[in-house]
């Protein structure tokens, strides 16, 4: 591949501008209009429809309030406006998957409007506007003999998912590169699955992104021609797809050529984005207020009543940790990751395990085990309460730390109570001054070799006296205090 050497000189020449919309399908129980539930994978193909979302004649459609509650919700996560008045307008095109022959969406007075999200890119801080958050309804999906709709022998269709409802968050031309648009969907997805509203599946496509991408010379005011991409199902993809366009784009300007307004699809497989149809305008959609839904009002009580619904936004939970744990930047990003990661590790302080104590064993060996397994805390045998007591008993000084690493993961599987354990196996951490100063009088006694080179200035050599008195002890000694007594023993005349 080319392109790490073909992108950067094509960006002294040329500015890029992308913009990006995002569906996101709501975490309702209910579809869009209908009672149907929400949930298209787990039921049997074409199960979960109705009357209502298989676009039977005769029927009208309900709006489900979860669902206006969820973006209004997200719309006041990313600073939006909410105008008191919004409807809803029919969007009119034919595809099988799309029974109704009309996507119910909205055109001219969406639910919210004017929003941002800021977000940090190599070390600066980029601020990407949000044109709008509007609510319509998922369609249908497709499954063909074959890989492609066009050499498909037969397509097979389900109407499941025809009605969930889905958000569409549209993004200002605002981002200036690949790697902005990946940190914009990745901070997006944050927010949504913080917020309890998606869960942010890209490869599933509960979470999808669409991009629009053009190039301009440097210097220019008005804006290239725009092309749409499509297919990007992760974040790499997503970056990649841009990347590709970029170099693409750039070729063509180069050779004099001009660009074609287009929808794009990216191939994962040949690492590009191939012509799919030429871009629709609005016009061709023939929206029009839908007939069947009223408008509707949201008074300034409803928006605040959602508003107390918020939880605490992972970047000012993020900055709190810092103030009150104490924690570094990075920990702090790391640990409030997720809105789960962050609950656990509050948890863990509230039931008594020091902050530093807790943030380094979370985003350590119990983020590595939670990897390993593929099991989140929360879920493992060892559970939150459990992590908790047996960091109570690190913190004390009950245990030591290889002890508390092989009860962890041995926990994290199994399940048990870490204090039981110790008990019952004789696993508390020797640190009893006495009994120690024995066993490292016993330790020098026996390694005189050793600690003679100590006395002479070879530092390495208290390594074996250490591991002398770890054995004796069955690997149970608090192994500070033995560096401490064995220090003081050998600097004695
Ligand atoms: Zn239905």
């Amino acid at each position: 591949m080319t392109e790490a050497a073909t992108i950067p000189s094509a960006l002294d020449r040329y500015e890029v501008v992308i913009g990006l919309e995002v569906h996101a399908q709501l975490l309702t129980r209910s579809k869009m209009f209908c009672p149907c539930p929400a949930d298209y994978t787990s039921a049997a193909p074409n199960e979960n429809t109705c009357p209502v979302c298989l676009g039977l004649p005769g029927v009208l459609p309900v709006i489900n309030q979860q669902a206006v509650e969820y973006t209004v919700r997200t719309a006041l996560a990313l600073h939006c406006d909410i105008p008191p008045f919004t409807k809803f307008d029919r969007k009119n095109y034919f595809y099988p998957d799309l029974p109704k022959g009309y996507q119910i969406s909205q055109y001219d007075l969406p639910l919210s409007i004017n929003g941002h999200l800021e977000f940090p890119v190599g070390g600066e801080t980029v601020r990407c506007g949000i044109t709008r958050v509007h609510l319509e309804e998922d369609t249908g999906t497709m499954h063909h003999a074959g890989d492609v709709l066009q050499s498909a022998m037969s397509s097979l269709i389900d109407l499941n998912r025809c009605g969930v409802p889905l958000m569409e968050i549209v993004g200002e031309p605002d981002l200036r590169a690949p790697e902005a648009a990946r940190e914009y969907l990745v901070r997006l997805r944050q927010i949504l699955t913080y917020i309890g509203v998606n869960d942010g599946n890209l490869e599933q496509g509960s979470f999808r992104c669409d991009a629009n991408i053009s190039l301009r010379p440097r210097g220019a005011q008005e804006l290239g021609v725009k092309v749409e991409v499509k297919n990007m199902n992760s974040f790499r993809a997503v970056q990649r797809a841009l990347e590709s366009e970029i170099e693409r784009q750039t070729s063509v300007l180069d050779a004099g050529g001009t660009l074609v307004q287009e929808t794009r699809g990216w191939v994962e497989a040949h690492g590009r984005t191939i012509s799919q149809r030429s871009k629709e305008q609005a016009h061709d959609y023939r929206y029009f207020p839908e007939p069947d839904l009223p408008p509707l009002r949201l008074d300034a009580a409803f928006v605040e009543r959602v508003r107390a619904t918020l939880p605490e936004l992972p970047e000012a939970r993020a900055h709190r940790f810092q103030e009150q744990y104490g924690l570094t930047a990075y920990d702090a990003a790391v640990l409030t990751d997720t809105r789960e990661e962050a609950d656990t590790y509050e948890a863990l302080v509230g039931a008594g395990v020091p902050a530093k104590l807790a943030a380094n064993w979370q985003s350590g060996d119990v983020a590595a085990l939670a990897n390993e397994h593929r099991m989140p805390l929360q879920h493992s045998g060892l559970g939150v309460e459990g992590l908790a007591s047996l960091l109570r008993l690190v913190d004390s000084g009950a245990i030591n730390g290889p002890t508390a690493k092989e009860l962890l993961a041995e926990l994290y599987v199994a399940g048990g109570n870490p204090e039981a354990l110790v008990r019952d196996r004789g696993l508390a951490q020797v640190s009893d001054t006495a009994e120690l100063t024995a066993l490292v009088d016993a330790a020098i006694a026996a390694n005189p070799a050793a600690a003679a080179d100590f006395r002479a200035g070879k530092q390495q050599a208290l390594g074996q006296l250490m591991r002398s008195v770890k054995e004796a002890t069955g690997g149970k000694a608090d192994m500070p205090l033995v560096n401490r007594l064995l220090r003081d023993r050998l600097s004695e005349q």
